[in-house]
C-alpha cells in the first residue's frame, strides 16, 4: 500500500492521509492510514480514485 496525502478528510478520524493499493494489489480499495476505515463510500471517491491512477501510472512509469 502506498500512504498519500489525497485532500480529502477522513470521515472517521479527519485524517488526510490513506492508503492506496499498489500494482500488484487486487484491491482498489482506498482506506484511511490513521483508522483504516474504507474510503469507498466517500463522494470524493471519484477524486480519490483519481490520484489512485496517477500513483499507478507514475509507478508504472517509473517500473
Ligand atoms: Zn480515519
Amino acid at each position: 500500500m502506498l500512504k498519500v496525502t489525497l485532500g480529502l478528510r477522513c470521515n472517521v478520524c479527519g485524517g488526510e492521509r490513506f492508503l492506496l493499493p499498489t500494482l500488484h494489489e487486487a484491491s482498489e480499495d482506498v482506506r484511511c492510514a490513521d483508522c483504516s476505515a474504507f474510503k469507498c463510500k466517500n463522494d470524493d471517491l471519484e477524486r480519490a480514485m483519481s490520484a489512485v491512477q496517477r500513483q499507478k501510472a507514475a509507478m508504472a512509469s517509473v517500473a
